[in-house]
């Protein structure tokens, strides 16, 4: 911890616990206690720790070809386009590929403004996109702007309350390139929308000529109980963003968009890392492992009985459990940082999601007998 407290960036609020190894639903802090992972990479680790497949295509990828760039074509890429587009709605055959959540959703706002030559974003109260100049327009929280310029950073940006549906007739005009939406607000407090918010939003898009992206960065890959969470929205989006756990932890982002938006200028857009045989192999291995290991009804079920025992939880302390397959939350009436501090000394590591949520984001494998522990460690210390 000296070690890397002489040097960190100062940027992260850390914990005090130096996590050295991994399995499954389970990771071992220096000195060897174990801890149940409901923290799981962030929403990076729905595979869960220590995958075989994707360790070995990892090395036998390094050692064949780790470097290509998009100058020249590779039998890998093509193989994780096939693998893609196998899961992915037939409408949305076109991928970018790049190397995070915030790259994605940076390309996604590029393309959308040169396919539609219209400069306004509409995005939401709540909703979380990543921190970069771009995708930062789209992100609320003031906080993370103030330091930078304020509201005036973004002009042509709006955000509208999540989930009012009354509220996007107005927002989504003739000058309006994208709508950027979540389907699960992760950070902002695991929030599902409701179909008709998500519903209203397409039909305005469609009618005012504006592009629907839906940012799935935090529920794709089986996180809320299908491969990705439009499926139970019944709804295809004109871009989708996708990355976190697309390749089994080696960082990865993409954007899937539909042919409709029309040739995108060349060089308009690039990046050096992006769609690299090293992570498109840890893809197409993760992507397999998912399917072989069928995650999203891992997620369906070990979701219930998580939400489940959660909801039976007896303490005046809970304001409500809400979320979708595996990503479940616990807004509690007080500021959230005391109950999980006291799970981590229980053995459960959480996360937040605004200052009163609780979030539980764990690798898809956990087990029940996992889950059972992680409700009683719960149950015990919201009673306390
Ligand atoms: C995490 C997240 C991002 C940002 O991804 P990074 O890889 O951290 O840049 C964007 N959108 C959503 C919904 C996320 O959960």
């Amino acid at each position: 911890m000296a070690r890397e407290d002489a040097h960190t960036s100062g940027l992260y609020a850390k914990r005090p616990l130096v996590v050295v190894r991994g399995e499954g639903a389970v990771l071992w802090d220096e000195d060897g206690r174990e801890y149940v992972d409901c923290v799981g990479g962030q929403g990076s680790a729905n595979l869960g720790h220590g995958n075989a497949a994707v360790a070995d295509a990892l090395a036998a990828q390094a050692r064949t070809l780790a470097s290509c760039t998009e100058l020249f074509y590779n039998d890998r890429r093509a193989e994780l386009y096939d693998t893609l587009t196998a899961i992915l709605p037939r409408e949305l055959d076109r991928l970018f590929l790049c190397n995070s959540g915030t790259e994605a959703v940076e390309a996604a706002l590029k393309f959308a403004r040169m396919a539609t030559k219209r400069t306004g974003v509409v995005a939401t109260m709540r909703g979380f996109h990543g921190k970069t100049m771009g995708a930062l327009a789209a992100t609320w929280g003031p906080e993370y702007r103030e330091a930078l310029g304020g509201p005036a950073l973004f002009p042509g940006t709006t955000h509208v309350p999540f989930n009012r549906t009354d509220a996007l007739e107005g927002a989504i005009g003739a000058d309006t390139a994208a709508f950027i939406v979540e389907l699960v607000q992760g950070e902002g407090g695991v929030r599902p929308a409701s179909r008709e918010f998500v519903a209203e939003a397409a039909r305005l898009c469609r009618d005012r000529g504006a592009l629907l992206v839906i940012d799935e960065v935090q529920t794709g890959f089986c996180r809320t109980g299908t491969m990705f969470a439009i499926e139970q929205y019944g709804v295809v989006p004109d871009l989708l963003c996708l990355a976190k756990s697309i390749a089994g932890g080696v960082p990865m982002g993409l954007v899937a968009f539909s042919r409709a938006l029309g040739d995108l200028p060349k060089r308009s857009h690039s990046t050096t890392f992006g769609g690299g045989p090293l992570a498109c192999a840890a893809a197409i291995a993760a992507i397999g492992e998912m399917r072989r290991l069928d995650l999203a009804r891992s997620a369906r079920e070990r979701g219930a009985q998580l939400m489940d025992g959660l909801r039976a939880v007896r303490s005046d302390r809970v304001r409500e459990v809400r979320g979708l397959g595996l990503l479940c939350g616990i807004e509690l009436k007080e500021n959230a940082a005391p109950t999980i501090r006291a799970l981590q000394d229980r053995g459960v590591l959480t996360l937040g999601a605004g200052p009163t949520v609780v979030r539980y984001l764990p690798p898809l494998v956990i087990t029940a007998a996992q889950i059972d522990r992680v409700v009683a460690a719960t149950a015990k210390v919201l009673a306390a």
